[in-house]
């Protein structure tokens, strides 16, 4: 989330520019909230009101709920007033805070001005304040000065000192999509290294709360801000003491301490050497105590304790720190959160995650013969199939799907759709048109635009690719077989997306398994064949390798991948085998 602020002297205007400024927002489509400092103990509600009473009598919290919005009031009494950032952990997750007030605390902000006040600027004695919006002109001061009115420049500025205009705008270099000079089929994985050296992040950062983060990459590493366990305690139900006060014996007789120790409960006592305590899992162990005998393995008599010799010092004690230490990296950027690692950063006391922005990818279809699912009876019409299937890919894949409909095969209107695309997508996926025939729009407009890359990249399927930039944003050009579609986003798009997302380099996961089919492959080519296991845990290739068969894809359980080099597959010989659920299809 961004935070900026409004500040102000009392009617200086401050109220009405979070107004427009709200309202500019919104209407971009952004999720925009705001956060108000108000005067000492001002109260927030008529007195009288259902909700005061409640207050008056002593609740804590109240909340007043109808079916169109909810409040929360938090007495704070004899608390402290929370800080800025407290209150804003509370907001649910949007894209931008406007704070109106709050001038002491350390966000950015702009001081809204009317000569009316008649005070002077805050301005140059607060740091935080980046400019000036005033009514009058401003002599002698060192900051970008705008009209209070000016609201469309003002939110400009204000998307600039927040990197929210900076969202997609990284830049990736103009031969990013560029394969080595001279070959004429460049093998697989040498497109694969040449997008792995070239992509970068172009996803913006944002601030969430870590139990939003699920599927979110993270854009900084992530330091444990206190150790887990923060204290040594107990692995177990049972009796704790000093290893080094245990008496001589087979059997042990220790006596017992009045009290016990319990999770979130700690024993502040002192357990003398030769005594043993109460505790349960989870406990603090008191001071100078090590070592815990599980309950399982004693004999209670009154106030003493038995069990049999043998025990190791700091037996069913677990260390403070053990797990990980205050300061150490728990996470890496670049790590896509799961939620375990919300369980983790939770545990090291982390509130917020400092993520990238989901990348945008939109989605468009090209072709003058597509129709939308079930519009047509004209069989010289084809469905869309392409255009939902990337959209839910993308999706699943933890991206914004944004769907750029669908695009006849005319370069007027496809290089309309592309500059709007560009402008609101971060990375464009067309499907159709990419090869280099009469109808093959795609690839022929962006060849216009200087920047396209045919890849003549040695798979079968998958061709034709056309990979290039539209005023900036990169485009992957698919073809528009949905089976090579599939293949492509699979085996190229799925690895790119994740680097220009923020991620790491997504390797392909598989398994070697033997054949239960037979096939002679020539050199030359990777192949990917649409397959799934047998019962036995043979892998079974779909009866037809004809690319316009899509229910192959949905008969598949993932691809069989057969190198560049010839092959004889009989029964039994061993292919190696990618899940679907590899590429996080299932
Ligand atoms: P193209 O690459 O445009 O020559 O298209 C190759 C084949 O894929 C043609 O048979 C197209 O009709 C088909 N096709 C293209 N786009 C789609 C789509 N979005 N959904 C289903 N089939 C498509
Ligand atoms: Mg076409």
């Amino acid at each position: 989330m961004k935070v900026f602020g409004i500040t102000g002297w009392k009617n200086s205007g401050k109220t009405g520019l979070m107004e427009r400024l709200v309202a500019h927002f919104t209407a971009k489509g952004l999720r925009v909230s705001t956060l108000k400092h108000t005067h000492h103990g001002v109260d927030l509600e008529r007195p009288g009101t259902d909700t005061h009473r409640h207050r008056e009598a002593g609740a804590q919290e109240v909340v007043l709920a109808s079916s169109a919005r909810v409040s929360i009031l938090h007495e704070l009494r004899d608390t402290d007033e929370p800080r800025l950032a407290d209150l804003i952990a509370r907001l649910a997750p949007c894209d931008l805070v406007l704070v109106e007030g709050f001038k002491s605390a350390p966000h950015p902000k702009i001081e809204a001005h009317r000569a009316t006040t008649g005070e002077p600027l805050l301005a140059p004695h607060n740091q935080t304040v980046l400019a000036v919006a005033s009514d009058c002109p401003l002599p002698d001061i060192d900051l970008p000065i705008f009209d209070l009115d000016d609201t469309a420049s003002i939110a400009a500025f204000i998307e600039n000192a927040t990197d929210m205009a900076s969202r997609s705008k990284t830049k990736l270099a103009n031969d990013c999509f560029a394969l080595p000079p001279g070959v004429i089929w460049t093998p697989v994985d040498e497109a694969l290294s040449t997008l792995r050296k070239r992509l970068k992040p172009i996803a913006g950062t944002e601030r969430i709360p870590v139990a939003d983060a699920s599927d979110r990459i993270l854009a900084a590493d992530h330091v444990a801000a206190r150790s887990n366990p923060p204290g040594a305690n107990a692995a177990v139900d049972g009796y704790a003491f000093a290893y080094e006060g245990l008496p001589a014996g087979d059997i042990v007789h220790m006596p017992l301490v009045k009290g016990r120790a319990a999770a979130g409960a700690p024993f502040s006592g002192n357990v003398p050497l030769g005594q043993a305590i109460r505790i349960l899992t989870g406990a603090l162990l008191p001071d100078g105590v090590d070592t815990v005998v599980m309950q399982e393995d004693v004999q209670i008599d009154g106030s003493r304790l038995s069990f049999p010799a043998g025990l190791k010092p700091g037996a069913n004690a677990r260390a403070a720190g053990e797990d990980m230490v205050a300061g150490q990296r728990a996470l890496p950027a670049g790590h896509k959160m799961r939620a375990p690692d919300v369980a983790l950063l939770s545990a090291l006391g982390l509130s917020d995650t400092v993520v990238h922005t989901r990348l945008r990818v939109g989605v468009m279809s090209t072709g003058d013969e597509l129709a939308e699912p079930g519009t047509t009876l004209d069989a010289a019409r084809t469905y869309d199939a392409n255009r939902p299937m990337l959209l839910s890919l993308a999706k699943r894949w933890g991206y914004t799907p944004v769907d750029l409909g669908h695009v006849a095969d005319d370069r007027d209107t496809l290089r309309r759709a592309l500059d709007d695309a560009a402008k609101t997508a971060d990375v464009i996926l067309t499907s159709g048109g990419a090869s280099a025939g009469d109808e093959d729009h795609v690839s022929a407009l962006l060849a216009e635009a200087g920047s396209l890359h045919h890849w003549r990249v040695a798979i079968k399927p998958g061709r034709p690719l056309a990979l290039a930039q539209w005023n900036g944003t990169p485009v992957f050009g698919l073809p528009g077989n949905p089976v090579a579609a599939l293949v492509t986003t699979l085996i190229f798009a799925r690895p790119a997306l994740s680097l220009l997302a923020g991620g790491n380099w997504l390797e392909r996961q598989s398994f070697q398994l033997p054949a239960a089919f037979s096939k002679t492959k020539k050199a030359g080519r990777r192949e990917y064949l649409r397959a799934r296991l047998t019962e036995d845990g043979h892998v079974e290739v779909f009866k037809s390798e004809g690319s316009g068969r899509i229910s192959s894809l949905s008969w598949a359980t993932g691809l069989v991948e057969l190198p560049d080099d010839a092959l004889d597959i009989t029964p039994g010989t061993l292919v190696r085998f990618l899940p679907y659920s590899g590429f996080d299809l299932a």
